[in-house]
């Protein structure tokens, strides 16, 4: 009987479309198969929930902003349109989402920074210490991700200086598709990167010669986006806390950000800047 009753309740589990855009680490797509920090958290919270997910890509690839007739693209507009039950990925909680989408309870906190890149033997050099020095200044050029919170955090502030630094922005068009594609520019060198903290530090472990300037521009946080008047909040909510006090949530960062990190220490760091040198 006990078995019968195993069986009907997995039987009965429901599936849920969870839409997402790659990065790693939280997410990491090996042809079709989802790996990283948010396919394990959501491994942990569908047991604790009885629910399963499937995973689809994003096809434009954005996280999500507002269109000029009021409509939504990435992410966000899958879950507004019904495409997707939920999306799942390093995104960020906004009010302008939140009047669309219904978050859940953030699993992660992060920020605005600059990334940068610095060898060993130029950090006595410092070019600009922050986001104004950065605007002083024509030689090194900057951007962001196109279409998703950091865009639109210095499109629509009320900060004038943020809204020149995005006309800047626009001006320059050295704006990137995605994460690994302004990281890259860095490492190429004359390019700063605006980028969310959590994803530079990830960065920042897999090139010993990136740094971040200026310390965090604003604070934001990242939760699962679920439709309005999703019958799943509360319950994910309450999945999501219990794994954040059970340090669940803790372990997985860890795990995450650490599990390829190079080891970035000053010798071995100069070494390889004198390499390049020559
Ligand atoms: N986390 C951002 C979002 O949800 C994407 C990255 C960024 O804008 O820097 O839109």
């Amino acid at each position: 009987l006990l078995l019968a009753v195993g069986f009907q309740l997995n039987a009965a589990k429901e599936t849920l479309t969870v839409i997402t855009v790659p990065n790693s680490p939280y997410v990491i797509n090996n042809n079709g198969d989802f790996q990283g920090f948010l396919p394990e958290l959501l491994a942990k919270l569908g047991e604790k929930a009885g629910v399963a997910f499937k995973g689809a890509l994003q096809d434009d690839g954005r996280y999500g902003m507002e269109e000029e007739d009021g409509s939504w693209n990435g992410m966000i507009g899958s879950v507004v349109n019904g495409k997707a039950d939920m999306a799942a990925a390093d995104l960020t909680m906004t009010a302008a989402r939140e009047r669309v989408v219904d978050f859940t309870v953030p699993f992660m906190q992060t920020g605005i920074t600059i990334l940068y890149y610095q060898p060993t033997w130029k950090k006595m050099i410092k070019t600009f210490k922050s986001l104004e020095d950065l605007m002083d200044q024509d030689d090194i050029k900057f951007g962001c991700v196109k279409g998703g919170a950091t865009e639109r955090f210095f499109k629509n502030s009320k900060v004038g200086f943020y809204n020149k630094v995005w006309e800047k922005m626009i001006e320059m068009d050295e704006m990137t598709s995605n994460n690994d594609e302004g990281i890259q520019k860095v490492l190429a060198g004359g390019y700063a990167y605006l980028i969310e903290s959590s994803s530079a530090e990830y960065a920042m472990t897999q090139y010993c010669d990136l740094t971040t300037v200026g310390g965090n521009i604003n604070l934001r946080n990242y939760a699962l986006a679920l439709p309005q008047g999703s019958q799943y909040r509360e319950t994910f909510n309450l999945a999501l806390l219990e794994l954040m006090e059970e340090g669940e949530i803790s372990a997985l960062k860890d795990k995450w950000w650490n599990k390829n990190a190079k080891s970035c220490d000053q010798v071995s760091s100069l070494l390889a800047s004198f390499a390049d040198f020559f």
